[in-house]
């Protein structure tokens, strides 16, 4: 059921979440299915609403630096100064994991993802809560990311019995991943704070061809909804057919009658591209069309997150 982000309804989630049982909640990016990450049955259910292979670990969410070293085995300086620079906001770390944390939540991994995120939802509910919640974002495996608190009692409403409402995400993408090692800072994802925002603080990010997937978001598809995508760089050639939709990267005016038109932006702000882009494709894919095309969008600064998960939505039909 939906709860309006209120302090007694946060408290109740809180308590849910001390409980063993899972909660989803809103943060800047997305919203999430958190569970204590302290508490490996707690986390297993995360995996088994969402269908999530054990696989694939979770984001570790945190609320102050004391947390940080609950979680974490190490901390090096580059870490801290990522920290300082972009947390609370979404930027995801990945660094040596504690004991504390059980192997479901890293997928046996030695490492653990960790974040703070911004919402003031997410950071009252982990405060009150008063442990590390882990979360992935609150959708059944591989489909679109949830920016509302309608989105996720859409997909799973059955599943979990308290959503917080806090209103759509500002953000609406995920979290950028790096992974700190000691002498290297390697891109997992792009995400909400732009690569070159990250490497003007921290050096050079390397940016490896992987072979071997480390995060679900380097899997060929993903973020995808069920309609096909197809991205295209002019739009003049679309047909203009009521079965289609075309998704703008802003706003103009366009010599179609027919063909559903939505736009990400009034006027290319790539801030306001993120936010809208799950809340775009989720009203046209409730829509079963028969294509959505997508303009494509600059690969700069937040155009590189938006654009990888337009690839990964068109990939999974093709
Ligand atoms: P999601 O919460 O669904 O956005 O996914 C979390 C992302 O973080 C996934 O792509 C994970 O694979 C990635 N991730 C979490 N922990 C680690 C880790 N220890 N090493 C590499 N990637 C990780
Ligand atoms: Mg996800």
């Amino acid at each position: 059921m939906i709860y309006p982000a209120k302090d007694t309804f946060i408290h109740m989630a809180a308590q849910a979440l001390q409980q063993g049982n899972v909660v989803a909640f809103p943060t800047e990016t997305v919203y999430g299915l958190g569970a204590n990450a302290l508490n490996a049955e707690a986390v297993a259910k995360i995996f088994e609403i969402k269908q999530r292979p054990f696989f694939d670990p979770l984001i570790v969410h945190v609320d102050s630096l004391n947390m940080v070293q609950q979680v974490v085995a190490t901390l090096p300086d580059i870490a801290l100064r990522c920290m300082e620079a972009f947390w609370p906001g979404p930027l995801t770390l990945v660094l040596p994991k504690s004991n504390s944390i059980p192997e479901i939540v890293t997928a046996g991994l030695d490492t653990v993802a960790v974040r703070m995120p911004q919402h003031e939802v997410a950071q009252k509910l982990i405060q009150a809560s008063g442990v590390p919640i882990a979360a992935p974002s609150a959708n059944p495996f591989g489909y679109l990311s949830p920016t509302t608190a309608e989105h996720v009692a859409k997909q799973l409403g059955d599943k979990v019995d308290i959503i917080l409402d806090g209103g759509k995400c500002p953000v609406g993408v995920e979290s950028t991943i790096i992974k700190i090692e000691r002498d290297a800072i390697t891109l997992l994802r792009h995400g909400g704070i732009p690569l070159e925002e990250i490497e003007a603080v921290a050096g050079k990010v390397n940016i490896i061809k992987h072979t071997q997937v480390e995060a679900p978001g380097q899997l060929p598809y993903h973020y995808a909804p069920k309609t096909k995508i197809v991205l295209i760089k002019d739009i003049t050639n679309i047909p203009d057919d009521s079965s289609c939709a075309i998704i703008l990267y802003k706003k103009r005016d366009l010599p179609f009658k027919n063909i559903h038109t939505m736009y990400l932006s009034d006027n290319g702000d790539m801030r306001q591209a993120a936010a809208n882009l799950f809340t775009c494709l989720h009203a046209l894919d409730a829509m079963k069309l028969a294509v959505i095309y997508a303009e494509e969008i600059p690969e700069v600064g937040l155009g590189q997150a938006i654009m990888d998960r337009l690839k990964k939505a068109q990939a999974r039909h093709s």
